[in-house]
């Protein structure tokens, strides 16, 4: 049996990238640049005004005779400040360049005569923003690969900029198979259980970028679970099956698999939960059995799953966000396995909880962690463990 570290190298080296297309900004979210982006203007494109208040050039004297007045949007390229004159001015207005600072409305003194004086005097070039000061015209704005958030969205558009090219979003496929699965919502007969893999892994997908996903359900047959994935792997880049993979009699998935054309690169990781998990390759699609037993499915996915979608849609292979975290529990008790256990992380310690079986749910929605044990090794309370967020 592998190692998690040989599954994870096993699964990096077999995931590749998508295509690229085009897209409007707004549908770019969550997707990752396949180019450089190059700024195309100044940012600022002038020099503004960073405050409310008057722009003005020095003089002998701290008084200064008003010109007039520039609103944001105004076109104030031709407006040449003389020694000892300022110009009322609003945030995010053009700046002439004659100007030598911009004193706050609440810095401003209104003399008898109508002149201003500025207490205290802002310092030679304050309060305003340079042309170019955030970034230069013809350099690079966002690196490919980087990651779309709001922010870079807003920061492209500040750019003039409303179409990029990202990679594409895989497509990606679910098969829950089992006999015993009925649909949540309708009546439950005995010896049957409501199906709960193929909403949860639905769910994460979504929340790593991935809205569309056919699912499907097989029964446990081996000509229906055949015909299912082929129908699935006539469009999926992705395939997850849930269940069907352990070692029981009416468990037919890695055959359907093999009949399928998949190329097994793997089958059961030395870990706890989720020792079952197969990985297989059909060209460039990936496909991922995982136990049927849900809180093992989910940490499967977490851990392998993750990181290989991340490098599909153009990222690194890059897992959850792992942090060091001061455990509150000992876990006693070595294992023969590594273990990833449900646990609730808060400000630099990290609590397991009990009801680590892999059937359990109910821990998986009050955890927000998973801590990684090594095989045959034990914590104490107070020990630093390996805590993957999610
Ligand atoms: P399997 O991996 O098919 O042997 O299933 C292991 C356990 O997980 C069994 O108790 C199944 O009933 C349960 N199970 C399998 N698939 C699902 C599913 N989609 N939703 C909920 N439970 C499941
Ligand atoms: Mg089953």
């Amino acid at each position: 049996m592998i190692s998690i570290e040989e599954a994870l190298k096993m699964i990096s080296n077999s995931t590749h990238s998508l295509g690229y297309s085009e897209n409007n900004l707004i549908d770019s979210l969550g997707k990752v640049l396949s180019e450089n982006i190059l700024a195309p203007i100044d940012l600022p494109p002038f020099d503004q005004s960073a405050m409310d208040g008057y722009a003005f050039k020095n003089g002998n004297e701290n008084v200064y005779k008003v010109l007039g007045l520039i609103k944001a949007g105004d076109d104030a390229s031709k407006i040449v400040l003389n020694e000892n004159e300022a110009i009322k001015i609003f945030t995010g207005a053009f700046c002439p360049s004659s100007a030598d600072a911009v004193c706050q409305i609440e810095h401003v003194i209104q003399n008898q005569d109508g002149t201003l004086s500025f207490l205290p005097k802002p310092n030679s070039q304050a309060n305003i923003r340079k042309q170019g000061e955030q970034i230069k015209k013809g350099t690079v704005a966002l690196e490919k690969g980087h990651l779309l958030t709001p922010a870079s969205l807003g920061f492209l558009a500040n750019l003039g900029i409303d179409v990029v090219k990202t990679f594409d979003i895989p497509k990606v496929g679910i098969i829950a198979t089992g006999n015993e699965l009925v649909a949540p919502g309708t009546q439950l007969p005995y010896g049957k259980i409501y199906e709960s893999n193929s909403i949860m892994l639905q769910a994460v997908l979504k929340k790593y970028g991935i809205e569309k996903v056919i699912l499907s359900k097989a029964k446990d047959d081996l000509e229906a679970t055949t015909t299912t994935i082929q129908t699935q792997l006539q469009s999926a880049d992705v395939l997850i099956i849930s269940g069907g993979i352990s070692v029981g009699d009416y468990d037919y998935v890695s055959e359907a698999l093999e009949k399928n054309g998949v190329k097994q690169i793997f089958h059961k990781v030395n870990q706890k939960p989720g020792k079952p998990f197969y990985f297989g390759v059909k060209n460039n699609q990936l496909v991922f059995a995982l136990p049927g037993n849900p809180a093992a499915a989910l940490t499967c996915f977490y851990i392998y799953i993750v990181p290989a979608i991340r490098k599909m849609m153009g990222g690194t292979f890059e897992m959850l966000e792992k942090i060091e975290a001061t455990t509150e529990t000992s876990i006693l008790k070595p294992n023969a396995r590594a273990q990833f256990l449900k646990a609730k992380y808060k400000n630099g310690n990290v609590k397991i909880l009990e009801g680590q079986s892999s059937a359990m749910l109910h821990t998986f929605s009050e955890s927000n962690a998973l801590v990684y044990l090594e095989q045959n090794k034990v914590i104490k309370q107070g020990d630093k463990v390996e805590t993957y967020l999610f």
